[in-house]
């Protein structure tokens, strides 16, 4: 009788330690942890201490931290997620040390052509530009797009052309030029013009592409009323030809945001983000799995775009003020700012 009452004990409490748990993980799953936050990105490759002078990181990071308090200002003082994310956007768009607007990249011709999208979590609504050579502030036309016009993707000169009829700001194709960007596509060409095969050549491209620094600069908002938005801006990827369109642009793969699981903004060797739906996965895991965001992201990060080959990371933020840096390479320009005005900025892995 006695074992028999012991055992029951024993059952009893493992059943009500088995709920307890339970319960505390959906608790804490759905608990919200910040009215607002702010998390952004300035790009992810081959970002070494050793290669770094103390200057220039510190340049980096008073450049981050001035971005994320441009969009922290705003939803402190109620605004949205979208204007926050513009704000945070432009300072680095201005910045010739980002790989958009201003530092763009050079293609193979010697121009410098620019994508970006934005997109919302409340409508899933979202507008984004392809390509475009003159438009100063391209996340500006994304919005544009979004908000002004039937469509979601518009390119090239027709882009230009939209963002000049809507009165955005527009400027001589040579505002974009800057040295350092300049030199990188000479050394490119340079090495081109050795006597390499084909075979070399490959070989040489993929390592250059993998030990760039990606510049590309992202963010992710969470407004007081529970929205969200992500927008991402960049100049693509040096040395580009036959007007070549990365993942920033394509929402799904650079961009996504949903209000019921999460926004986020990546960046990173562009074709296997837009191979892997990378954005819209992490998204889609959360929806389908009920992952939490930090699961989500290191997944896809960490195991599917890692074994497809890609390199880069992602920003990410969800519904409850959660927010996760995640990259597979040496580095990531990152930030981020909570409601109580915690701030991280960061470049290398830890
Ligand atoms: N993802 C961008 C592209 O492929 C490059 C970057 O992130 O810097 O165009």
């Amino acid at each position: 009788m006695r074992n028999i009452l012991g055992v029951l004990l024993i059952s009893l409490l493992l059943v009500s330690c088995g709920k307890t748990k339970e319960e505390v993980t959906v608790t804490q799953t759905d608990k919200k942890k910040h009215d607002f936050a702010i998390i952004i990105h300035g790009g992810a490759g081959t970002i070494l201490k050793k290669n770094m002078t103390l200057e220039l990181e510190n340049a980096y990071k008073d450049k981050l931290e001035e971005a994320i308090k441009a969009g922290y200002r705003i939803l402190e003082k109620g605004g949205t997620s979208t204007k926050a994310v513009a704000a945070s956007i432009h300072v680095m768009e201005d910045s010739p040390l980002f790989n958009a607007g201003k530092g763009a990249v050079f293609t193979n011709d010697e121009t410098n052509e620019m994508d970006a999208s934005i997109m919302e979590g409340k409508t899933l609504n979202a507008g984004a530009v392809a390509g475009v050579k003159t438009v100063k502030n391209p996340i500006s036309a994304a919005i544009e797009v979004m908000n002004n016009s039937n469509h979601v993707l518009l390119s090239g000169s027709g882009a230009d052309q939209f963002a000049k009829e809507k009165g955005l700001e527009i400027m001589d194709p040579s505002y974009f030029y800057t040295e350092r960007r300049f030199k990188s596509l000479q050394r490119i060409k340079d090495k081109e013009k050795t006597e390499l095969d084909h075979d070399e050549k490959t070989a040489f491209y993929d390592a250059d592409i993998k030990n760039s620094k990606f510049g590309t600069v992202g963010c992710v908002a969470l407004d007081k009323n529970g929205n969200i938005t992500a927008g991402t801006s960049t100049g693509g990827m040096t040395n580009k030809r036959w007007n070549r369109i990365g993942d920033s642009p394509i929402i799904g793969a650079g961009t996504y945001a949903d209000n019921a699981t999460c926004g986020v903004s990546s960046t990173g060797w562009g074709e296997y983000f837009i191979r892997g739906a990378v954005a819209y996965d992490i998204s889609a895991q959360m929806a389908y799995k009920k992952v939490s965001l930090k699961e989500a992201t290191r997944d896809v990060i960490q195991n599917k775009l890692t074994k497809l080959g890609g390199t880069g990371g992602v920003v990410a933020l969800d519904k409850n003020g959660n927010m996760s840096f995640e990259f597979n390479t040496a580095g990531m320009y990152r930030a981020s700012m909570d409601d109580k005005g915690n701030l991280v900025v960061k470049i290398y892995k830890e």
